[in-house]
């Protein structure tokens, strides 16, 4: 194997342990990082691990599920979506860094599993599972937020996901409680492939 090979190769098996780490099934992991099933298994699903986890179920819950899976659906892609944009990530790169960051935000307990993300990240940008975009970051214009919509959809009558849950946070406990069991999201970009932890 040639060195540029080996290095691309070490740098996808460190992809596949990030992943992993993160809670990915292997059909996610197979994507994310071009490795074969076969040597993922070999290397980091002996013991059964997420092989046979649940495949992302169809994309309905981004416009149908509850409102804190929303909100938190978009709170990470616009975390992803900041990455390639200011920082000009590579697609696994941003998605491995957006979930960490927004992993930590929820003390350790988000709601959003890497597998999803994964699939909002597919949606986004029409890759690995996705032939084609069909969500796109819109700005709300009641209260300027990023949030994630289909493509070509217009802004909401009502506001956004994070206005509804500005309204809803006085008058719903569960919506109340579960921000106040947040940490402080961070405030800094990490660097591409650096431990966002190290940089604050
Ligand atoms: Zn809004």
């Amino acid at each position: 194997m040639a060195a540029a090979d080996a290095d691309n190769h070490i740098r996808a098996l460190q992809l596949a342990r990030a992943c992993i780490a993160l809670g990915a099934r292997l059909g996610t992991v197979v994507h994310v990082t071009g490795l074969r099933a076969a040597l993922l298994r070999t290397h980091f699903f002996r013991n059964g691990g997420s092989v046979n986890g649940r495949r992302p179920e169809s994309s309905e819950w981004i416009h149908c599920g509850n409102i804190l899976t929303r909100a938190e659906a978009s709170e990470f892609a616009s975390v992803f979506s900041e990455l390639r944009e200011r920082q000009r990530c590579a697609p696994a790169d941003a998605l491995v860094l957006a979930y960490r960051m927004y992993a930590d935000s929820h003390a350790g307990r988000p709601t959003l599993s890497f597998d999803r993300a994964f699939s909002l990240v597919c949606q986004l940008l029409g890759i690995w599972q996705c032939s084609q975009s069909s969500l796109a970051m819109q700005r709300c214009p009641r209260c300027q937020a990023r949030y994630l919509a289909e493509i070509g959809a217009p802004p909401p009558a009502t506001g956004c996901v994070f206005c509804h849950l500005l309204h809803r946070y006085s008058l719903d406990p569960r919506v109340k409680a579960h921000f106040l069991g947040r940490q402080a999201t961070p405030s800094r970009m990490p660097r591409p492939g650096g431990d966002p932890k190290k940089q604050s």
